[in-house]
């Protein structure tokens, strides 16, 4: 996941990562950051960081999930890790700590991966495919 500039490694996959805000019934929401609503990222292929004199692993290049063309507050809104509901209520409190890693090739190698992932997600009812403006 790429977002501020800054990738780092979600602990599930992307359409899986939880809101770590507490409900008013003091459980932990289970709305996705990723709503149908909101913007979605686009899988794209970065160059591969090259760690410490060494060549970069895999090849040249490496899978992430980039946020770096949505707006400035839905990037913090991930990084918070909040539905766009709790990310409107900045008073709920957390339940959970945000469970971002910053991502370091070398310990997190396993999740390198040199092609995009297959979608799965399917376009919604109205048909019409979500497509993030193109900068
Ligand atoms: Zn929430």
């Amino acid at each position: 996941m790429q977002l501020l500039y800054v990738r780092y490694l979600a602990n599930r996959p992307v359409d899986e990562i939880q809101c770590v805000a507490q409900t008013r019934r003091r459980h932990r929401c289970t709305i996705p950051l990723l709503t149908p609503e909101s913007p979605a990222g686009v899988w794209t292929l970065v160059p591969n960081p090259a760690i410490h004199g060494q060549l970069p692993l895999h090849g040249a290049v490496m899978a992430v999930y980039a946020l770096t063309h949505l707006p400035y507050a839905e990037q913090l809104r991930w990084r918070a890790q909040r539905c766009p509901k709790h990310a409107a209520i900045p008073t709920a409190a957390d339940v959970a700590v945000a469970e971002w890693e910053p991502f370091d090739p070398l310990l997190h190698h396993d999740h390198i991966h040199t092609r995009l992932p297959t979608l799965t997600r399917r376009p919604g009812p109205t048909g019409r495919s979500r497509r993030a403006p193109q900068l």
